[in-house]
């Protein structure tokens, strides 16, 4: 009888339904729609029943946590089969019936798209970028910035343990610290480090396949991948990663459900012995609106911080930038430029541009000390007094005759909401705040000043009165 139904492609599939039904019942939808939904029966002969699994990493996670499940249930219902065994396998149109259609429409579109002309991303993160499903369509890596490697970085005493550690993790051949969690301010040069990383990696073993994304694109593709009901696919293209970096996580602050998702990718990436890279603002201890237990795991592999920039480092950086484009600075111009600007390694580099710039502008005119002075006088004034957030918001609170509890309330009447969004937007244009840090001082979060920075720059165009008040304020605020 046995025999019978092996050889009856309807008995069979009626069986492995049954088997389904069964399974759902047991481990819930949530598992059952992310792990066993798409396997797909394959051919059967010597007792062993092949079942077809889309991925390599999804079929140690069946037999890890299915197989003897899966085989006893079977064996029950069909003595015949005396094994299972799970191929990997990216299924035809042509496999015959036994086979279900929700999986074959998904591995279509994950095996038949062409991977996109990056010429950055080549090599990097090979089938994330090969898949094409409606709720996934762009990529999920950001192009590597080709400027961003190890030999470009200079090192000094505040980030040579940063560094170091970026180094080993880049050079290890099996996983050395995981996670490896770089924090800093910002401009510090955090992205740098996880590019470079990136760049050796691939340099040394084209293979693997490495996503870098920032955790705002996290979040925005998970939540993207909800709205479809696609989460299957979205988990599947980071749990095929070897390497996974995520950038600047305090983004993920208050954002429970993304956590979630990011705590489960972490944890099965760190369970299979892949290398996870993350970033921060902040410690993990000291990352706020992030679960006790994501924190924890984030902190236990190495936590290593890039600490504000010396006077060394500054001056290193200065004539490392300076050899490379092929300029000539004078050592005072040098001097002044890492006396004067100390915030931070990015706008270090936009005075050395700017001066620069202005020296060829005017035919190669000599760089000097006293043009420097010159070019750089705005931007020196800003620096000497930076604007604060709080004094932005009670500038602004009297100026359109509110307070600062107004402006900080829930209220959304047009005379509170649009001073409250034209302080935001002021807040992101003066400060060197982000987006998140804004949104703390508004008890808003980092959506809400993104969309108040959008909708001010479209008023200023629109409405010329507001344009005024905007402008009025900024020059309140800077004098
Ligand atoms: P973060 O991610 O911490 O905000 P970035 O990595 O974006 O900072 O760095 C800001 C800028 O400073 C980048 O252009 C980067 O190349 C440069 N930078 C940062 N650290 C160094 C360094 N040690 N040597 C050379 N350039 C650096
Ligand atoms: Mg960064």
């Amino acid at each position: 009888m046995a025999e019978e139904a092996i050889n009856n492609d309807s008995s069979v599939q009626e069986q492995w339904g049954q088997i389904c039904s069964q399974l759902k019942t047991e481990v819930g939808d949530t598992a059952f729609d992310s792990w066993l939904k798409p396997l797909t029966l394959g051919s059967f002969s010597d007792g062993t029943m092949n079942i077809c699994v889309p991925t390599r990493f999804m079929r140690n996670w069946v037999i890890t946590h299915y197989s003897d499940r899966i085989h006893k249930i079977w064996e029950k219902k069909n003595p015949a089969i005396k094994n299972i065994n799970f191929v990997v396998q990216a299924v035809q149109e042509e496999t015959p019936s036994l086979y279900n259609p929700t999986c074959r429409s998904l591995l279509k579109k994950i095996t038949s798209t062409p991977a996109p002309q990056n010429v950055y991303q080549s090599g990097i993160n090979a089938l994330v970028a090969n898949n094409n499903d409606t709720a996934l369509n762009d990529t999920l890596s950001v192009p590597l910035n080709p400027q961003y490697t190890f030999d470009n970085f200079v090192v000094g005493k505040t980030n040579e343990f940063a560094y170091a550690a970026a180094r080993k993790v880049a050079e290890s051949r099996n996983v050395s610290f995981n996670p490896l969690f770089l924090y800093s301010g910002v401009g510090l040069g955090k992205t740098h480090l996880m590019h470079a990383i990136a760049w050796h990696i691939k340099q040394q073993d084209p293979s693997r396949n490495i996503v870098y994304l920032s955790a705002e694109k996290f979040m925005y593709k998970f939540v993207r991948a909800l709205r479809y009901k696609d989460t299957t696919a979205f988990k599947e293209q980071f749990r095929s990663v070897d390497v996974l970096m995520v950038d600047d996580v305090q983004f993920m602050g208050g954002k429970d459900t993304t956590q979630e998702e990011f705590f489960y990718t972490f944890n099965s990436l760190i369970e299979e012995g892949r290398q996870i890279i993350i970033s921060a603002d902040k410690s993990p201890a000291d990352l706020e609106g992030i679960e006790t237990r994501l924190k924890s795991r984030l902190g236990c592999g190495l936590v290593a911080d890039i600490h504000p920039t010396d006077f060394d480092l500054r001056m290193g950086i200065l004539n490392n930038k300076a050899q490379q484009l092929g300029i000539e600075l004078p050592v005072k111009v040098a001097e002044f430029l890492a006396q004067k600007i100390t915030s931070n390694i990015r706008e270090l580099e936009g005075a050395l541009r700017r001066v620069i710039a202005h020296s060829q502008l005017l035919n190669d005119r000599e760089i000097t000390l006293d043009m420097t002075q010159d070019v750089l006088k705005d931007m020196l004034r800003s620096f000497d007094k930076r604007t604060t957030i709080d004094e932005i918001q009670k500038k602004v609170a009297e100026h359109f005759n509110i307070s600062v509890k107004e402006m900080q309330s829930s209220r959304r009447a047009r005379t509170v909401a649009r001073p409250r969004q034209i302080a935001m937007y002021l807040a992101k244009q003066l400060t060197s705040r982000s987006l998140p840090e804004i949104g703390r001082k508004f008890d808003r979060d980092h959506t809400t000043v993104m969309h108040a920075v959008r909708k001010v720059e479209e008023l200023i165009v629109e409405d010329a009165s507001l344009a005024e008040n905007v402008d009025a304020l900024r020059r309140i605020l800077e004098a």
